[in-house]
């Protein structure tokens, strides 16, 4: 009750899958903005969801980093309904950024800016044990200044299955790795890295590296594009429970044709983006790993995030 009060609830700004999202402000400092994002409440899941939720957000309000999203605080509305504060963050998404080819135009100095603020962001989480689960350019908000922010993050997390988000229909499956979509129930950070290669692709090629309509069309796009996983490629693939792949096999796509088609970001960028995308998650990079890489260190430079392209 003492958190609700702190914010005072304004316009609606949008509306997700999840939530309502509402623009807000502190009640001691009214210039300090926020948005306050009201989670719907699926009748299934009426009981132990907002506890359940409220526990597992509490302590991200601890996870301070540039590049992630600050939690400021966590109420339980009279309806029952979990209410986040969020830091406001203006200047929309990278997938606005992505999709609006006809105003905004960048390249490779651009890409390299945004993929080591979402890089910096998924390191961040792993190294402080949280999963995201849901990496997509729509998470992925700008700030006043230009820096990207990882949002929506740790959010699956305290819905209770683990696996509540990734395999719920509703949401979009084209970020989602070859481990999930075989069923597998243990898995690891390789899951965020998986979907930070294909945002980087994205960015690339100005439109979904794997957009599937259906998660058999995904495991499609995926062996077409990448390779037909087994048990050569990665062992104990054909253990998992889920399984199976299109009859017409494809070897492990190499360096060649990523050069075609990703060549904008050069050699290095393109070795990077080829170790995020490795079918087995053992031998997926690490974001650790992904910060060594020495793309990072050769030209283009970053672009600073004051000179980064904005909406139109
Ligand atoms: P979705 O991910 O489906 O877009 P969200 O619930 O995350 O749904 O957000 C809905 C909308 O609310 C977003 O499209 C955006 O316009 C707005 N929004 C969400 N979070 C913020 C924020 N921190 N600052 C400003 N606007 C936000």
């Amino acid at each position: 009750e003492t958190e609700k009060r702190k914010y005072i609830k304004g316009k609606k700004l949008g509306e997700g899958t999840y939530a309502n999202v509402y623009l807000g402000h502190s009640r001691s400092d009214p210039s300090v903005l926020v948005a306050i994002k009201k989670i719907k409440v699926q009748q299934q899941y009426r009981d132990g969801l907002p506890l359940d939720a409220i526990r597992e957000t509490k302590w991200l309000r601890e996870l301070h980093h540039p590049n992630i999203i600050s939690l400021l605080s966590v109420f339980s509305s009279k309806d029952q309904n979990l209410n986040l504060v969020l830091e406001y963050l203006p200047l929309g998404d990278l997938e606005m950024l992505i999709r609006d080819i006809d105003n905004v135009t960048y390249g490779a100095a651009d890409i390299k800016a945004w993929m080591g603020m979402l890089t910096r962001a998924v390191w961040f989480c792993h190294d402080n044990w949280v999963l995201h689960r849901d990496i997509k350019p729509n998470n992925l908000l700008i700030a006043a200044d230009g820096e990207v922010k990882l949002a929506d993050f740790g959010l699956a997390r305290g819905f209770g299955d683990p696996g509540y988000k990734m395999t719920s229909n509703v949401i979009t499956r084209w970020y989602r790795p070859p481990e999930l979509l075989f069923g597998a129930r243990h898995y690891a950070g390789a899951v965020d890295i998986w979907s930070v290669g294909t945002v980087f692709a994205e960015l690339i090629l100005r439109t979904a590296f794997l957009p599937g309509n259906t998660e058999v069309e995904q495991i499609a796009l995926i062996c077409r594009a990448i390779g037909t996983p087994n048990e050569d490629n990665w062992p104990g693939v054909t253990q998992l429970r889920e399984y199976t792949v299109p009859s017409e096999t494809f070897p492990v796509v190499g360096k060649d044709s990523y050069m075609a088609r990703f060549g904008a970001v050069g050699p290095d960028g393109v070795d990077l983006l080829m170790k995020t995308l490795v079918l087995d998650p053992k031998n997926r990079i690490t974001a650790k790993q992904m910060l060594e890489h020495r793309w990072w260190h050769v030209d283009p430079k970053p672009r600073s995030k004051e000179d980064l392209p904005r909406k139109a």
